[in-house]
Order: C-alpha cells, then sequence, then structure tokens
C-alpha cells in the first residue's frame, strides 16, 4: 500500500480535542488507502515546561539526564494519539524511539539520526495495522541512552522516517497554513509561498524561522522527500500549503524571498586578548569544547598588540560560555581585560537565492535599518543571506521594515 508521513507539531497535539481532529485527518488519508506513520510532538508547552524543569534542577545538567526528561512529553502524545485513532476503529500502536529503533549518535540534545530499521514497523503494516505513530525528537544512542533531536526535531524524525520508508510525502501539519515570507505572527504583510527552495528552506530555518526544524530540509534535500507544511486546523484541499522543492521547479522568485529573525541571540565580547597567532584558537576551542554554538565572530584591529573578539552565541549559552572562556583565563592559556555580554539582542536576516546573481541587497538591507534609527552591531553574509545583529527592542520593526524594502508581499 502506499505510505504517508504525517507529522503533527505541538499546537496541533496540544489536548485531547485536537488530538481528535489530527486523526480524523489521519483516518480520511487511510479511508484513501494509504498506511500512516504519525510522527507527534509534545503537547504545545510541555517540552519548554520539562526544560525548565531540568535547568531549576541543575543549570550544568548532565545531557543523558536532560534528554530523559525533555523527552517524555512525545511519549505521552503517541500514546493518546494511537488510542484516538483505535476508538475511531483504526488499527494503530505507538512507538517510542528506543523501540523502533531509531538509532542516533551520542551527542545528547542533538543528537543526529544514524538508522531507522523499517522491518518491526512494516511488518505490523504487513499483519493490518494502518497507522504507526512515533513518538517524535527521540532516539537512542550506542551506549543504550535515549537521545533527543534538538528543538524541533520532531520535524526530523518525520522527514526521516519519510526517506527511510520511502513515503509518498511528508506532510508537516503545523499552526500556520505553510511557509511563509516572515513569520505571519510578526508581519501581518506576509506571504505564504506556494513553493520554496530547499536552499532557501534550509537557510531561513537554520536563521530561526521555527516552521522546520534546519536538520529536517537538510535529510529532505539529500533523500529528495516531497516535504509539505500545512496546517492541522480548518478544510485543506490537497494543493494547499508551501512545498519545500528544487530550485528548478520555482517558476517565479525575487531577489529576497524571505525574512528570518532569532530573538536569542546574546553577544560577547572579550576586551583586550593578545592579538597574536593562535588567539581565535585559544578562545574558540574552549567555547567548541564546552559545546557553545559561535555564529558571527569579528575581531577589530588592534592597538598596541591587543584587540577585542566579539562573536555572537545563542542567549542561553552565555553562562557556559562565560564559564568556558574563565577558565581558560585561570588556566593561563587566554588573557582578556574583562568579558561583557550583550543578552538583549536580535539577529535577522534576508534569504533569497536570487542574491547569488544580484547586488545591492546588503545596501539596501542597511539603508532601510538605518531609515527606522536601528543600529547595527555585527553583520554576516553568505552567498544566499545576509544577518545583522540588532538591539532585541526593534526586531519586530526591523523585520516589518525589511519586507516592506524587499516588497515580500508581492509575488515575484
Ligand atoms: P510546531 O509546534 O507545529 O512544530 P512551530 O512553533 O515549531 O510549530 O513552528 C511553527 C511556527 O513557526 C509558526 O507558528 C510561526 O510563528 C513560526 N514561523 C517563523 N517563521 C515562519 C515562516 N517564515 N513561515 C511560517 N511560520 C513561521
Ligand atoms: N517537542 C520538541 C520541541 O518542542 C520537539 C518538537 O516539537 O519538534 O522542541
Ligand atoms: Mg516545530
Amino acid at each position: 500500500m502506499p505510505l504517508l508521513v504525517m507529522k503533527f507539531g505541538g499546537t496541533s497535539v496540544a489536548n485531547i480535542d485536537r488530538i481528535r481532529r489530527a486523526a480524523k485527518r489521519v483516518g480520511v488519508e487511510v479511508a484513501r488507502g494509504y498506511d500512516v506513520i504519525v510522527i507527534v510532538s509534545a503537547m504545545s508547552g510541555k517540552t519548554n515546561e520539562l526544560v525548565g524543569w531540568v535547568n531549576e534542577t541543575a543549570p550544568f545538567y548532565d545531557a543523558r539526564e536532560y534528554d530523559a526528561v525533555v523527552s517524555s512529553g512525545e511519549n505521552v502524545t503517541a500514546g493518546l494519539m494511537a488510542l484516538t485513532l483505535q476508538e475511531m476503529d483504526v488499527p494503530a500502536r505507538s512507538w517510542q524511539g528506543w523501540q523502533v529503533p531509531l538509532r542516533t549518535n551520542s551527542a545528547h540534545s542533538a543528537a543526529r539520526i544514524e538508522s531507522i530499521p523499517t522491518e518491526n514497523i512494516t511488518s505490523k503494516f504487513a499483519q493490518g495495522m494502518r497507522v504507526a505513530v512515533i513518538a517524535g525528537f527521540q532516539g537512542i544512542s550506542p551506549e543504550n541512552r535515549i537521545t533527543t533531536l534538538g528543538r524541533g526535531g520532531s520535524d526530523t524524525t518525520a522527514v526521516a522516517f519519510a526517506a527511510a520508508f520511502g513515503a509518498e510525502r511528508c506532510d508537516i501539519y503545523t499552526d500556520v497554513d505553510g511557509v511563509y515570507t516572515t513569520d505571519p505572527r510578526i508581519a501581518s504583510k506576509a506571504r505564504k509561498l506556494d513553493r520554496i527552495a530547499f536552499e532557501e528552506m534550509l537557510e531561513l530555518a537554520s536563521l530561526g524561522a521555527k516552521v522546520l526544524q534546519t536538520r529536517s530540509v537538510e535529510l529532505a534535500m539529500r533523500y529528495n522527500v516531497k516535504l509539505r507544511v500545512l496546517s492541522s486546523f480548518g478544510e485543506q484541499s490537497d494543493e494547499a500549503g508551501t512545498l519545500v522543492c528544487s530550485e528548478e521547479d520555482i517558476v517565479e522568485s525575487n531577489v529576497v524571498n524571505g525574512i528570518a529573525y532569532s530573538r536569542d541571540e546574546a553577544k560577547m565580547t572579550l576586551v583586550s586578548v593578545a592579538d597574536r597567532p593562535g588567539i581565535a584558537a585559544a578562545i574558540f576551542g574552549p567555547l567548541s569544547d564546552a559545546g557553545v554554538n559561535v555564529d558571527m565572530i569579528i575581531q577589530n584591529i588592534s592597538e598596541e598588540g591587543r584587540t577585542d573578539m566579539t562573536f555572537s552565541c545563542p542567549v542561553d549559552q552565555v553562562k557556559r560560555a562565560e564559564r568556558a572562556l574563565s577558565e581558560a583565563k585561570a588556566a593561563g592559556e587566554l588573557n582578556f581585560h574583562d568579558l561583557i555580554a550583550d543578552t538583549d539582542v536580535a539577529k535577522i536576516s534576508a534569504v533569497g537565492i536570487g542574491m547569488r546573481s544580484q547586488s545591492g541587497v546588503a545596501a539596501r538591507m542597511f539603508r532601510t535599518l538605518r531609515d527606522e534609527g536601528i543600529n547595527i552591531k555585527v553583520i554576516a553574509t553568505s552567498e544566499i543571506k545576509i544577518s545583522v545583529l540588532i538591539d532585541r527592542k526593534y526586531m519586530e520593526l526591523a523585520v516589518q521594515a525589511l519586507h516592506d524594502a524587499f516588497e515580500l508581499e508581492k509575488p515575484g
């Protein structure tokens, strides 16, 4: 029988009523003749609550126990979804990650999927089961410990299952009806895209657009999974939503196709470090060892052999970064006068494959921010994106102004 993967995010399984609504949608596909693999997230807010409990208990927690705790939200929704389907007379059962077993590496809290054996689930389909409900976001390490795939990781579970089982499509049901030019919660003029290229979606996701986890887009691109984002609320035609597809399948495109933001950034400055060979290694080595994800970096010009080094990282890693750098200083591996953390910054990015062939995008972005009186603290560019770090209080304003400046409300 043909097979579909359907993934329901947190808001789509937020309570029993919503689970019933999602299950009905699954029932429609089963009635059409599909076997279905359903991937569920935890109820909305649940994972945040669990993360909060871990942080309250142990600020520098053991990541293995973090995963044991935060993976649990998905166990609940997987069981409830299977029960709901059974109540509708749809033969269904649930699997936790380890039962599949979805094998990952040992990178706790950001684990990568290594394999998904299909026999176990396929044999149940062969015996008449119509829906396999899988707890998203979780797997099992070579050490037999529970792992999680990073926040938003159920998207990646879904795409990985679609690839492993050769599913006809992977449908990601969420609380918006597709991928927009920017977060529709921030810019009312945001426009839904019928299609978006993998490359652009990859950038948008990695720059903060929560709608898909970055890794899920990478996997879909690599294994050519037909990936669709659509709403689990309201009626839906088969054409609705956004298709994430190859660049060649996109007819019209703007120079900039999306604006992403990331609220949870921090800017850290090491004041007065010695400007000598090896200084970057002395700073970023310990940060990397401590699991700090450094993003943008700037080194100021040096004066009398000393310079300032600024970098950005996720705001919840500031404590980790401070500790790693202080320890390196105490060990005599590094010397700096001061370490200043600015935790009130946000990153705004403009993304578009059209940037490869058109110049002037950066200048337009900078002018737009200038006209709004927004100061740029750090800039980073790559082939198809430009990112700036600004004061967080201007985040919404910057997104809206850039959306207007690049006329994203108009189709390309
Ligand atoms: P789920 O719980 O279903 O996984 P998420 O909260 O992870 O949902 O992702 C959906 C959210 O992503 C939307 O509610 C929206 O606020 C946000 N979002 C950010 N950028 C975009 C974008 N460009 N298009 C659509 N949604 C976006
Ligand atoms: N529940 C997890 C999270 O909130 C995974 C997911 O929803 O994709 O990050
Ligand atoms: Mg999500």
